[in-house]
């Protein structure tokens, strides 16, 4: 093994493997120039950049491929790039994917990985192939001559300063700004690195940053009336492939035909990632003021302080990140998904502890359910007596399967329409004055346009992750008793809405009262008003909605399914 290796590295020289060596690792460059909005400068910048500083750390040590040594860890971060280029086809790591790698499940992330098999394994190819060469290289003990160094480290030295007399020149055409840490490859995975590892530490001291948190929250004692408010977290269901969101097919018969459902057609999500977005939506933070939920709780925290009995279900494991700590603010925490096993569970699972739940319910009750809806593998998540639309199996994630994914997932709908339908049952069999508000925490791509787009949580959301379906359920005795609530929740049904909007209209329709109800945010408040929708970024700031990246293919949806600009 190692006589073939030591005559490849006698042959191409160390000269040549040192140049080799620069060039595999500004592959990922050479795709960001195609992919990034950047000006021309800005272009040039991406490239010369890395070149220069490659030159100069190569040429720092006489020993051949000891530098290199010390820059192979660099590889896991262009074959992770890789991966976000075959799955997006542009943008860089983002901080949330370092952060998935710690809070997707094992059987997630095989689905995934499955799905893009061909294009890690040419990256992994490439990459070990050097590896083992830069090995060859450094047993083989050859240096560098003097001369060659020093060329190489004068190059070098003059591309760097050339590419920073760039960058007031360049321009990235989404954030109209230009710097090192958000826009050179591979500064900016780093720094995203450093950013979720950051992130990281302030979500494990959650315990402590909130633990004398209070919602000051009350509820006047003449409106407890043993009521019962269930809030349903769907998961990757984008609002156009729902019947009573206008889509050709009937995915959505049971609510369709349910006089007592409230739907908003025009909702967006503030964040294309699960965790994100469903830490706003239990939450009183939101894209505007997201820090500030490491030291707050959660709803069940604050329906738990006006009395109410408080469960969370959840079809989803658990995975260290604030959806589980705010479920562990319920008096009763129950999971049916877990990490070790990959045992499936459609989420009828849940119907019947809901179900045992409102049965036993003497006291006023909330329960939150977290289902498992519309996630990727779509085929997996209904029975068989669901599979309406056919042909619904494929095999391989590809354009010619494209039906057959639309299938499948239409079928998920169907099935959620179902569990949907199966909760308001519920709620109208007890009798009691009760409400329900769904809505999913993200969208969608399959493959809609000419991009080819997949899946969701990309550095930049598309139309399909944006949307959402928003529904809101008024059991009768609700609508009796509550009359004015009610008629001010219909009244603002064709309003842009936004997800964070669900803590205080959930807390109004309860009538619990805190400082933390913010009423213009209420969809069941006279004091609501129009919001900018805006969005929570990969650096948790906010931006609106519209500054997201969207491409023309985004900008025709939203024009045809008038969406607000708001
Ligand atoms: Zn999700």
């Amino acid at each position: 093994m190692l006589k073939p290796l030591n005559r490849i590295v006698q042959k191409l020289g160390v000269k040549t493997l040192y140049y080799l060596f620069i060039a595999v690792n500004l592959i990922p460059s050479l795709f960001l120039v195609f992919t990034e909005p950047y000006n021309m400068p800005g272009k040039v910048a991406l490239l010369l950049f890395p070149i220069g500083v490659l030159l100069i750390l190569l040429s720092l040590l006489k020993r051949a491929g000891l530098v290199k040594l010390f820059l192979l860890p660099l590889f896991f971060f262009h074959a992770f790039q890789l991966v976000v280029f075959s799955l997006f086809k542009e943008d860089v790591v983002a901080v949330d994917m370092f952060l998935n790698l710690t809070t997707t499940n094992a059987s997630e992330a095989n689905e995934l990985l499955s799905s893009i098999l061909a294009p890690t394994i040419l990256a992994c190819l490439i990459y070990i192939v050097t590896i083992i060469l830069v090995i060859a290289e450094f047993r083989a003990r050859k240096y560098y001559t003097k001369s060659f160094l020093k060329t190489n480290l004068i190059v070098g030295f003059i591309l760097t300063v050339v590419s920073f007399t760039l960058f007031p020149v360049s321009k990235d055409y989404n954030t109209e700004e230009f710097d090192l840490h958000t826009n050179i490859y591979p500064i900016n995975v780093l720094y995203n690195m450093g950013f979720a590892i950051n992130k990281m530490g302030k979500i494990i001291d959650y315990s402590k940053t909130s633990g004398n948190f209070s919602f000051q929250a009350s509820r006047d004692a003449s409106k407890s009336e043993n009521d019962i408010y269930i809030l349903v977290v769907g998961e990757t269901s984008r609002a156009d492939n729902w019947g009573i969101y206008g889509y050709e097919r009937q995915t959505t018969p049971n609510l369709s035909n349910d006089s007592n459902l409230i739907v908003f057609r025009d909702a967006l999500t503030q964040s294309n990632t699960t965790h994100k977005s469903v830490s706003i939506i239990l939450s009183p933070a939101s894209a505007q003021n997201y820090d500030q939920i490491y030291s707050q709780k959660g709803i069940l925290a604050a329906f738990d302080e006006a009395g109410f009995e408080t469960i969370f279900l959840s079809n989803q494991a658990r995975n260290s990140s604030f959806i589980e700590y705010f479920g562990d603010q319920a008096h009763h925490t129950e999971y049916y998904r877990d990490n070790e096993s990959t045992k499936n569970h459609y989420d009828e699972v849940l119907l019947e502890r809901i179900k045992y739940y409102v049965d036993a319910a003497n006291k006023p009750t909330f329960i939150v359910v977290h289902t498992y809806g519309s996630h990727f593998n779509y085929g997996e998540r209904y029975p068989s007596e669901f599979a309406k639309f056919q042909p619904d199996h494929f095999s391989a994630i590809e354009v010619a399967n494209r039906d057959r994914m639309v299938n499948a997932y239409d079928n998920s709908i169907l099935y959620t329409d179902h569990i949907l339908h199966e909760i308001t049952t519920i709620l109208n069999q007890s009798n009691k004055s009760s409400a329900m508000l769904y809505l999913s925490d993200h969208g969608e791509d399959i493959m809609d346009d000419r991009r080819n787009r997949f899946l969701h949580a990309s550095p930049n959301p598309t139309y399909y992750q944006l949307r959402i379906p928003f529904i809101v359920w008024f059991s009768p005795k609700y609508q009796n008793t509550h009359t004015q609530k009610v008629e001010l929740v219909k009244a603002n049904k064709n309003k842009p809405v936004s997800s964070n909007m669900v803590f205080p209209t959930l807390l109004d329709i309860a009538n619990i009262e805190t400082p933390f109800l913010e009423k213009d945010l209420s969809l069941a408040n006279s004091a609501f008003t129009l919001q900018e929708r805006m969005y929570l970024d990969d650096h948790d700031d906010p931006i609106h909605y519209t500054k997201t990246n969207l491409k023309e293919e985004d900008k025709a949806m939203l024009l045809k399914r008038r969406i607000s600009k708001y």
